[in-house]
């Protein structure tokens, strides 16, 4: 199997789908390599497209804040990725076609890094881990085994930033749920 390293050299070049048209930086992922708790959101935005960095601007502020507090992790303790790792144009949604042909980037990333939990951010991050079409709000609120780990379905920071108290109170308990399965509690 490749390393990280060398995925992230292959998506660097990568054309696979229609979104390598407009991106300024192919955004990979960034984290330990070794990270017990896996951090996967939907697909870059604007300021994550021009660092090349995923969870750079405010989502990304509130995001740190509330994995340091509840799960009492710092961001560089974490591995924290995309399902599509290039920008989608406008920050509209990523179609199926583009999710597929990128998927396999973040299947090898799970299995490199190998966490106890991935904590997925928001519908299509969920969605696309769990094969299902279900909502976030449905999704939410359990644990899921996954892959020889578990999954810890929770919002996305930009939801939290537009839905404020009442989001960011589910988010914080859906990563105290995380913590407790870090600290060996049950699913
Ligand atoms: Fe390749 Fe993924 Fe970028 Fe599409 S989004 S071009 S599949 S790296």
């Amino acid at each position: 199997m490749a390393t990280l390293e060398e995925l992230h050299e292959e998506a660097s070049g990568c054309t696979r789908c229609g979104l390598a048209k407009g991106r300024t930086n192919v955004v990979f992922g960034t984290g330990g390599p070794s990270a017990r708790l896996m951090l996967v959101g939907e697909g870059p935005g604007h300021d994550e497209d021009l660092a090349g960095e995923p969870f750079v601007g405010r989502s990304g502020r509130l995001l740190e804040v509330l994995v340091r507090q509840e799960v009492g992790l710092e961001r560089s303790e974490c591995y924290i990725a995309n399902v599509v790792k290039c920008r989608p144009p406008g920050n509209r949604d990523p179609l199926p076609d583009e999710i597929e042909a990128c998927s396999p980037f973040l299947d090898a990333q799970i299995d490199l890094v190998a966490p106890a939990v991935v904590v997925t951010l928001g519908n299509f991050a969920a969605r696309t881990l769990l094969r299902t079409k279900e909502r976030i709000s449905d999704l939410r609120g359990r644990c899921y085994p996954f892959r020889g780990g578990h999954l810890v379905p929770t919002f996305h920071p930009a939801a939290a930033l537009r839905g404020g108290g009442t989001v960011v109170a589910q988010m914080r308990a859906d990563l105290v749920r995380a913590r407790m399965i870090l600290g060996g509690g049950p699913c």
